[in-house]
């Protein structure tokens, strides 16, 4: 895919673009599992992450010219900053506060005063006298991951707030990125850490300036091809650069890196309809669920490089670094809002409950950085650099990653993936409805929709049913119902909805034994227990489940 023939091809929408996650002022969590430990983030997570940021925040009022004492931030230190900007963007979605949005809005003016004239925003190249997207050190640098963090948070504080100050700072900065790789002179290249792609997709979704996806695309489109130099002897496989595109079969190299690549390339897919994309997300998705995944939803066994290793290498002391999980959360809900498919859904679930859930302490001030499964030995750290912030707007995440709107031909869709208690409010074109959730889930099998709305509306209500679960009993307005799951894994009542309508579901939870692949060297002779979130979609998976 050279750059020339990208940039014919701007612009192109698939035919499926429809399908959107709901506005997270749209979703209220109002139940015993969620809730509390939405207030915990944000009354003593997101207060607590200040700390950690004044490197951050030195290297800001050092690059706007003012005087600072101290060490300064490292070469990936401002993605930091932007991961605690997106969480916050996501708690102010909830619930407003002054306070917090006058302390970001401050941090914004230093982002303002110390880009640079041309648009170039890493501070930490700039502190340093260093080439801004240096080619001898693209591997190895993060200009692109740190304005790829930076994208992506100025979109949501615009989005919770209305303030567009960061986002007018996150453009400028990507029009400058657009014009050193694809402008007059300009040279091919990708930074070595995945991340830009997926941002610049979602950034011309905000913006639909088409000079995004073109970049996003010849980011993707330029690797496997030699056209960065690495600078150590780290292999190309590290940074998704050993083949190109259509020869990648499987994701390989530093997890978080592959995922977010692989998240970025689901997102093209969707975005412009190429089945190059889609082919080649098919077969990340694929060798990441089915064979390099455990139980728990943990990826990248391997310490050194923080890597994939190879099939069914999934050992019980792994590294799995948290990002991982957070990054494999992300690619599932961009395989789901590619396919409209369940299991996409599953595998969402398993890793946000097993994997991510548990990486932020109960009284939210402290983290995992890794997630090995045998964890004898091994305390809480609280470093609160890289993985504790994506921790966070991971888990303010849930009322995006549990709905989905969009249609089929006239026909409006509702899409219900996890179960939430709370209340959603959709605007279908006639008419806005709110779906109120009653539920104790994960604790109890009863999930209870009701439906509030001044009119009938039709639409058609589409609720995951779980991959985990082999017996479900469905009400409609207390009648029994015998609706089978459709072949993307969806109960669908497409009906006329009324005020007052209800739909109930009973999701039986027995324990189940889970027997691991006899190829997980790690895991023979052994049995795991497990109740709620797993598979058994995934036919071919690391798993397999037996009565006990
Ligand atoms: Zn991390």
């Amino acid at each position: 895919m050279p750059g020339a023939r990208l940039r014919s091809r701007p612009g192109e929408v698939a035919a499926d673009a429809q399908l959107e996650p709901l506005p997270l002022a749209r979703v209220e969590l109002r139940d015993s599992f969620w809730m509390p430990k939405h207030r915990v983030y944000r009354e003593r997570t997101i207060p607590h992450s200040w700390f950690y940021l004044q490197w951050e925040l030195r290297a800001l009022r050092r690059a706007a010219g003012q005087p600072v004492e101290g060490e300064l931030n490292g070469t990936w230190g401002e993605a930091n900053l932007y991961k605690f900007l997106e969480t916050a963007a996501y708690a102010l979605a909830q619930e407003r506060d002054p306070v917090l949005e006058r302390r970001i809005d401050e941090v914004i003016a230093l982002l303002a005063a110390g880009q640079q004239p041309d648009g170039y925003l890493h501070v930490y190249v700039t502190n340093n006298g260093k080439i801004p997207w240096d080619p001898d050190f693209l591997d190895g640098s993060h200009d692109g991951y740190v304005l790829g963090h930076l994208i992506e948070a100025a979109i949501e504080y615009h989005a919770a707030t209305g303030n567009r100050a960061l986002l007018d700072v996150a453009c400028k900065a990507a029009d400058q990125a657009w014009r050193h790789f694809l402008g007059p002179g300009g040279r091919p290249g990708f930074c070595g850490h995945a991340e830009l792609e997926m941002a610049l997709v979602e950034l011309y979704r905000v913006t639909r300036e088409p000079r995004y996806l073109e970049l996003s695309r010849a980011l993707v489109g330029w690797r496997g091809r030699g056209k960065v130099k690495p600078f150590s002897d780290t292999p190309r496989a590290y940074f998704q650069d050993a083949v190109p595109l259509r020869a990648q079969r499987t994701l390989e190299g530093h997890a978080v890196r592959a995922l977010f690549f692989a998240t970025g390339v689901a997102d093209l897919a969707r975005e412009t309809g190429d089945g190059d994309y889609r082919l080649a997300a098919h077969r990340f998705w694929d060798s990441t669920t089915l064979r390099r995944m455990t139980v728990t939803g943990s990826v990248g066994p391997r310490r050194e490089h923080e890597a994939f290793g190879e099939d069914y290498e999934l050992p019980h002391d792994g590294y799995y670094e948290s990002c991982a999980a957070c990054g494999l959360v992300d690619f599932a809900h961009r395989m789901f809002l590619l396919e409209r498919r369940a299991d996409s859904a599953d595998v969402l679930e398993r890793v946000l409950y097993n994997a991510v859930l548990h990486g932020i302490s109960l009284g939210g001030t402290n983290t995992y950085y890794c997630n090995p499964l045998r964890d004898r030995d091994h305390l809480r750290d609280n470093c609160w650099v890289c993985c504790p912030p994506n921790l966070s707007r991971t888990l303010l995440q849930v009322g995006r990653y549990a709905y989905a709107r969009g249609h089929t031909g006239a026909r409006p869709d509702l899409y219900v993936n996890l179960f939430v208690g709370g209340s959603v409010q959709v605007p279908f074109p006639a008419g806005e409805v709110t779906v109120r959730v009653e539920t104790d889930y994960p604790w109890d099998e009863r999930v209870t929709f009701r439906v509030a709305t001044p009119a009938p509306v039709a639409f058609a209500l589409h609720v995951r049913k779980p991959g985990w679960c082999e017996q479900a009993r469905l009400e409609l307005n207390s009648a029994p119902q015998d609706t089978l799951p459709d072949d993307a894994g969806y109960w669908c009542f497409d009906r006329t909805w009324k005020d007052g309508d209800s739909l109930q579901l009973r999701l039986a939870m027995p324990v189940v034994r889970l027997v691991a692949h006899p190829n997980i060297a790690a895991c023979r002779g052994q049995v795991a227990l497990q109740r709620g979130p797993w598979s058994t979609a995934l036919k071919d998976s690391t798993t397999t489940a037996t009565r006990p």
